[in-house]
């Protein structure tokens, strides 16, 4: 049996025709950017986060580095971000002109307490990352920000449909950043993103900035550039949206079966909190000292598997920056994360945990 990490051929057939539908009705309406499917979306998305303002742009890094534009971020400053997470969390920082400070994270690979002891007279913001679907610790973790003057901008990339405390992620900072890139659990066709907001100022630079600075057109208020999000992938992101509850749904089931039969082997430490409202499963990740090995003996029965993240941002070359870094750089070394999608059948996650169990003489 061959085991796909994740295998976005499998739509099953009605998600499929909506899809074809909607594409049919968007080539009649010929109209290719902004228009109805836009707003739509916005208004979905609207009440989904529960923010005053959303606005859908072209991907997930720029509605990063679109945040900390509109929070003020400029050359010479700097920005707090986890160690551990995907690129896009730092690259942001520096298509500004800004510095990426990094910090260690927790066990979870969530941004540690000990943020804090990275402050000086340049930070602006820091940038909690919601990494596998895991909220940080929110009320917390903005008290802290604002105690210190700091702005908060949510890396809510990975964490679209996850609540803490009745509150949805993105909707805790003073701009929350979210992607629809294909791979995470609400995804486009292609590219997508969005920022999320509840002050006006912000906003509005924003949707400025991402629409070359203009609200209306040919008056540019602001110099900008085209950060917009397709037509499109906002119709398509449309008819995704009635499957997602749904597919949330059949994530936890699996969870919980991981959870089920994998819990009694000693050697894997599980995502024990990956059932909780404040987690929306989008990535199953175990830990275990012998990862390099049990990820070839899934390869070799045909069990596609990942890492996220296999090296530290400030470990990389392009990043460089000194650091202990402790907890987050033996994550790097211990994480492995199992196949979890709508799209994977019980029995092929049967062989998973029984290839698993065996590896371990479980
Ligand atoms: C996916 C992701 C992004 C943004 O990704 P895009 O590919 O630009 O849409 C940002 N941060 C994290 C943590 C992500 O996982």
């Amino acid at each position: 049996m061959e085991v796909p990490f994740l295998d976005l051929k499998r739509f099953d057939a009605t998600l499929k025709a909506d899809l074809m539908q909607a594409f049919q009705e968007m080539l009649d309406s010929g109209l290719y950017s902004g228009g109805k499917q836009l707003t739509c979306f916005e208004d979905w998305m609207k009440e989904q986060v529960g923010a005053a303002h959303v606005i859908p742009l072209g991907n997930g890094t720029d509605a990063l580095e679109l945040a900390l534009r509109a929070l003020g971020v400029q050359s010479g400053d700097e920005v707090i971000v986890p160690a551990l997470t995907w690129v896009s969390t730092a690259e942001a920082v520096t298509l500004l002109g800004a510095t990426p400070i990094f910090a260690d994270t927790d066990e979870d690979g969530l941004i540690s307490d000990t943020w804090t002891e990275h402050i000086s007279s340049k930070t602006r913001v820091v940038i909690p990352v919601h990494l596998y679907g895991k909220m940080v610790e929110m009320d917390r973790l903005c008290q802290k920000a604002d105690t210190l003057g700091l702005k908060v901008v949510e890396d809510a990339a990975q964490s679209f449909g996850a609540v803490q405390k009745g509150k949805p992620s993105g909707s805790w900072g003073d701009v929350g950043a979210f992607s629809f890139y294909p791979t995470k659990n609400l995804g486009a066709l292609g590219e997508g993103g969005a920022c999320v907001t509840d002050h006006p100022e912000c906003a509005d630079i924003i949707r400025l900035f991402s629409n070359h600075g203009q609200m209306k057109r040919d008056e540019h208020l602001i110099q900008g550039r085209n950060a917009r999000m397709d037509s499109i992938q906002a119709g398509f992101l449309l008819i995704l949206a009635r499957y997602f509850e749904d597919f949330q749904t059949r994530r936890k089931e699996l969870a919980q079966r991981y959870l089920d039969e994998l819990g009694s082997i000693a050697e894997l430490k599980l995502p024990e909190s990956i059932l909780r409202d404040d987690h929306n499963a989008h990535l199953f990740v175990v830990r275990c000292v012998q990862r390099d090995e049990l990820r070839r003996y899934l390869s070799k029965n045909g069990i596609g598997t990942a890492v996220h993240y296999p090296q530290l941002i400030p470990d990389m070359k392009a990043f460089s920056q000194k650091g202990d870094f402790q907890t987050s750089r033996k994550l790097t070394q211990t994480i492995l994360s199992l196949p979890l999608n709508p799209y994977l059948k019980d029995s092929e996650q049967e062989f998973v945990i029984e290839k698993i169990r065996k590896y371990f003489k479980h």
